[in-house]
């Protein structure tokens, strides 16, 4: 497996509309697409900063995977991204090196990426998505 770059980095946001001012208005990025993400029961937004993204993250939910991790942890950074060159292999190869999955096959996430989570317990309490575009 080859990380090919910081794909981007997922933040988990109470409300996106509040969130966008500080990093449209105050940092003075550009807002690239936003767009629901029905299985996950999220809202995205993604921001674009050189070759990689901001993805802030609102749930559609209260029993969203967002909603409660939120309640859990607040609002903040959630997970990151690392772009790979395909994602079965990369799955395969992790679950070698004993990595657990918590997807054990590739799904779709935003801006049609198959994207699969490693668990935070094995990457020392970073959530880590793998993902292909
Ligand atoms: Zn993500």
């Amino acid at each position: 497996m080859k990380v090919l770059k910081l794909d981007h980095v997922g933040i988990a946001v109470k409300s996106l509309d509040e969130t966008l001012k500080f990093y449209t208005d105050v940092l003075g990025l550009d807002l690239a697409s936003v767009e629901i993400v029905e299985e996950q029961k999220v809202k995205v937004a993604f921001l674009p900063i050189g070759d990689t993204e901001v993805e802030l993250l609102e749930s559609t939910a209260d029993d969203g995977p967002i909603a409660k991790y939120i309640e859990r942890s607040g609002e903040g950074v959630q997970h990151l991204a690392f772009l790979v060159e395909n994602i079965e292999d990369a799955i395969a190869e992790m679950q070698e090196k004993g990595m657990r999955m918590i997807d054990q096959m590739p799904r779709y996430g935003a801006g049609g990426a198959k994207i699969a989570f490693m668990h935070p317990k094995d990457s020392y309490r970073v959530l880590v998505e793998l993902c292909e575009r």
